[in-house]
């Protein structure tokens, strides 16, 4: 999410590179813009929402003076795009100046204790929180780096901050947990910033911070210490040999690989939801006599497996429907006692809108899920809840799905607490489950990349595939056939697995590749019959089951393993994975861009 910039310069102006270095990071997408610099012991930030170009032009930022300073494009986490939400963030005494890419989570509590000593807030955001905590840090007499150390200490969620203070006006501040942050230094200074690319053209040599470290940059270089102890960190700097274009992907070929490597950061800052809208959003739900979900494309196929975890979880019935459809088909059934949840990564798309506009004006209560605070979505609904996965540069939408659904899961469960559905142990588990998942994509990820890369190879000439999974999994299956779809153009089909004797299943003949999306649970025995249904045509299986899955291993010709206990109920997020890597890898293979795919926009704001 969002871009940082932070320098201390010999010569020149600290204030062109640092909006250089953030165009160079505007590919992470942003709403707002902020720098701050030192001049002559004095504070001084201009702020603004907009593209850089203009908030830049318009503030006559290249005008400021400096050879310390910071910038940041914000990308909203925790109140809409607009001037007072910008950073830097500024505490009481006007001394010190704070941006932040993140989520704090717990923000509320320390906004408490800070306004019942006096602090007064001005913005929306979570960031704000963090300099009037050093400012309160700093009356114990301990020093800048004491008094930013220890607030880090208190913080809880994801964070790289820059602080710059006049009272040391020649220092800068910068530390990370969860979100990147890279320190660079040269013969002309040092530097900080979320990526590389912000850095790479005034130097190569830099050092990757890990999480819980703090690194203060002067004008003689660096000094890294663990936030815990303080304790001195010895690393030495890397040589980046990429070119800018490489290093805006981190490496990466496309943005669809990256974004897909992203996940267990962007799931983990999904788990990170503000309690308060959590607990509003499914109070509505609750009081819905009907509950649609309603959606287009990969948010579709979210809503599609938060049917089955509100039905398993919450016991609540919910009518997943695709928006171009909804006002055909629940348009004059809709009203009063209904609740409309409507899920869209941008906020704007445009048939989820018309959905809404319709639902509202027959007074529905309409919530949304969406990553884009500030979008019409987030305007029009009585209440709503920001998925938290950041941009998403690549058309075909990976982060989206699991950051979605992993919300969507969250709501269930909060519901099932609140309606007493599940037992304590119940409960328990899967609340344990859910902090697991992230960890379980990292796993998947890491060990199943080379393989599914030698699949693709196997699999590149196939003219037709087919995705199946039953219950929760059907809709896996419909993710991961929109992935190929999209990226590929390789024709394909997916439906819940038991339909194929009704139809579909005259498609297979001998070498036809089907998919089989099995995690253990309630419908693994009736996979397995499915499994022997295609295999008895002529099929070639791929499968994706647990680690250990013996009856499906032996049915398949390939198959792809996953971790062990994994609820089927929140299969859909490390299940899709090997899914987008196969697409992605496909595509590649048949020399295709998988970041912009034929005939598609990332978001359809059109009818
Ligand atoms: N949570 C912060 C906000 O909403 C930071 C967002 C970001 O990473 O840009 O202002």
């Amino acid at each position: 999410m969002c871009g940082i910039f932070g320098c201390v310069i010999k010569d020149g102006q600290a204030v062109r590179l640092i909006t250089d270095g953030l165009k160079r990071l505007e590919y992470r997408g942003y709403d707002s813009i902020g720098v701050a610099t030192i001049v002559d012991g004095g504070l001084h930030v201009r702020k603004d929402k907009g593209k850089l170009e203009e908030v830049v032009e318009g503030l006559r930022i290249n005008e400021m003076e400096g050879t310390i300073g910071m910038g940041h494009t914000r990308w909203a986490t925790h109140g809409a795009p607009s001037r007072v939400n910008a950073h830097p963030h500024i505490d009481g005494s006007g001394n010190i100046a704070l941006i932040h890419n993140g989520v704090i989570e717990n923000y509320m509590e320390l906004k408490d204790e800070l306004i019942e000593k006096g602090h007064i807030f001005v913005s929306r955001t979570d960031t704000e929180v963090i300099p009037h905590l050093i400012e309160e840090e700093l009356t114990s007499d301990i020093g800048m780096k004491g008094a930013i150390l220890r607030v880090l200490r208190r913080l809880k969620g994801s964070y790289a901050v820059v602080v710059l203070s006049t009272h040391e006006p020649d220092r800068v501040y910068c530390a990370r947990h969860e979100s990147p942050l890279v320190i660079g230094v040269s013969d002309n200074g040092a530097f900080c910033a979320s990526d590389v690319p912000a850095m790479l053209p005034y130097t190569n040599q830099v050092s990757y911070l890990r999480n819980g470290e703090m690194a203060v940059l002067t004008l003689d270089g660096y000094e890294v210490v663990k936030v815990i102890d303080g304790s001195l960190v010895e690393r030495n700097l890397e040589e980046i040999t990429w070119s800018l274009e490489m290093a805006e992907k981190q490496g990466y070929t496309h943005f669809m690989l990256k974004e897909i490597y992203e996940q267990p950061e962007s799931l983990r800052d999904g788990l990170r939801l503000q309690e308060q809208y959590l607990n509003l959003l499914t109070q509505f739900l609750d009081r819905g006599k009907d509950v649609f979900l309603t959606a287009a494309g990969t948010s579709y196929h979210s809503c599609l497996a938060a049917s089955y975890i509100f039905s398993k979880l919450s016991r609540l019935t919910t009518i997943p429907v695709v928006s171009s459809e909804f006002i055909e088909r629940y348009g004059s059934t809709v009203g009063i006692d209904s609740v409309v949840l409507a899920v869209s990564q941008s906020g704007e798309t445009y048939d989820t809108l018309k959905a809404i506009d319709h639902a509202r004006m027959r007074a529905a209560t309409v919530l949304g899920i969406t990553n884009t605070v500030g979008s019409t979505l987030t305007r029009v609904s009585r209440a709503y809840l920001i998925q938290q996965s950041g941009p998403e540069i690549g058309v075909a939408a990976t982060k989206t799905f699991t950051s979605q659904v992993i919300v969507l899961s969250q709501m269930a469960l909060r519901l099932a607490k609140q309606k007493g559905k599940l037992s304590q142990d119940e409960l328990d588990e899967f609340e344990e489950k859910l902090t697991l998942i992230p960890s379980w994509v990292e796993d998947t990820i890491q060990s199943n990349s080379g393989y599914i890369e030698a699949l693709a190879e196997k699999y590149q000439d196939d003219k037709l595939f087919l995705f199946l999974g039953r219950g929760i999994s059907a809709a896996t299956a419909l993710e991961g056939r929109l992935k190929l779809l999209e990226i590929t153009y390789v024709p394909s089909l997916a439906y819940p697995a038991g339909e194929s004797k009704h139809g579909p299943i005259s498609v297979i003949e001998d070498g036809v590749a089907c998919i089989f999306i099995c995690p253990r649970g309630d419908t693994h025995p009736n996979i397995i019959g499915s499994i022997m249904e295609m295999k008895a045509r002529g099929a070639r299986i791929i499968s994706i089951c647990e680690e250990g899955d013996e009856e499906v291993k032996r049915l398949s010709d390939d198959f792809i393993e996953m971790p062990r206990g994994i609820p089927e109920e929140l299969s859909p997020v490390p299940y899709v994975v090997p899914l987008q890597l196969l697409a992605y890898h496909l595509a590649v293979l048949k020399e295709l861009d998988p970041d912009m795919p034929r005939n598609l926009a990332k978001s359809v704001t059109v009818p």
